[in-house]
């Protein structure tokens, strides 16, 4: 056995003057009963509502249900269940049940759609209060079918600014850390204006310019590529030239190798150079008997 609980006005009771002065004074709500009997014939079904219970359970009686008011038992325990099937229990309680039906209920999944959600619904609830009172004020010049479409539009026009709300949301997201100072003439754009003139730039304009970007970026990769290699290929060298030089066993022997090639490429030789040309003399003289190390006697 399941449980249903269902709300009173609107659902049920017309309401089309609202709460007015508490008593129930409108006709069924059009197709309100038929549902009513549809979920009895599966539920346990009640009816709740901030109403007086005893003037709401009479309306129900006085349209043909057996209805039963929620009342505390001879033993002063108040019931927590309803399960009786075929009549309908009116509270002002809530009591558990799977599902309830309300016109102003919130149905919640998350908070942030909990939140957005009522914030239609309490645009929705000032409109509907205004047309409610429009309605009773001009009664009966505005007919059902006015009402209907005016509160048609005005749950649209709800939507509408839900859309509007999100819309601009997205345009705040879009535009932050914009700055609307624009670059001088010939001055490189800031990053902030950058992204102003590329927010406000046509398809076109984007596109030019995701390709010169892409260009720029490979150009950038070569560039860093090609004296990446170069970098490394020196410093091979060097490390050759070092290790070589520390095969030499005195210090004294290695500065004459470096001193000579100093005197025999100038000045004006580079670092590197002058490593190479030294390191060639030392394996020269380890392998080449002829070849003799430089020494001060050599000079
Ligand atoms: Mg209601």
């Amino acid at each position: 056995m399941t449980t249903i609980g269902v709300d009173f006005d609107v659902p049920l009771h017309a309401y089309s003057r609202g709460w007015a002065d508490g008593t129930i004074y409108d006709e069924p709500t059009p197709g309100g009963f038929d549902a009513l009997r549809q979920l009895m014939a599966d539920h346990a079904v009640f009816v709740f509502t901030a109403r007086d219970t005893y003037q709401t359970a009479l309306w129900l009686k006085g349209h043909g249900f057996d209805v039963q008011l929620d009342a505390a038992g001879s033993d002063g325990i108040w019931p927590k269940f309803w399960n009786t099937r075929d009549r309908i229990l009116v509270t002002d309680r809530k009591l558990p049940a799977v599902a309830y039906i309300d016109d102003r209920g919130i149905r919640w999944t998350s908070w942030p759609q909990a939140l957005a959600d009522l914030e239609t619904s309490l645009l929705l609830f000032d409109r509907d209060e205004q047309l409610r009172a429009l309605r009773a004020a001009q009664d009966p010049f505005i007919s059902s079918e006015q009402y209907l479409q005016a509160l048609h539009d005005a749950r649209r026009c709800a939507e509408l600014e839900r859309e509007l709300e999100a819309a601009k949301f997205e345009i705040r997201h879009l535009r932050a850390g914009e700055s609307d100072q624009p670059a001088p003439e010939g001055v490189a754009p800031t990053p902030e204006q950058w992204i102003h003139w590329w927010n406000r730039a046509t398809p076109d304009e984007r596109t030019t310019m995701v390709n010169q970007i892409f260009a720029s970026a490979a150009t950038a990769a070569t560039c860093f590529e090609m004296n990446h290699r170069w970098s490394l290929e020196r410093l091979d060298r060097l490390t050759n030239a070092l290790r070589i030089l520390d095969q030499v066993p005195s210090i004294a022997a290695r500065a004459m190798f470096i001193t000579e090639a100093h005197e025999n490429l100038g000045l004006g030789a580079s670092f590197e150079t002058v490593l190479a040309y030294a390191a060639a003399r030392v394996i020269l003289t380890e392998t080449t008997p002829s070849a003799s190390a430089p020494s001060e006697s050599s000079r």
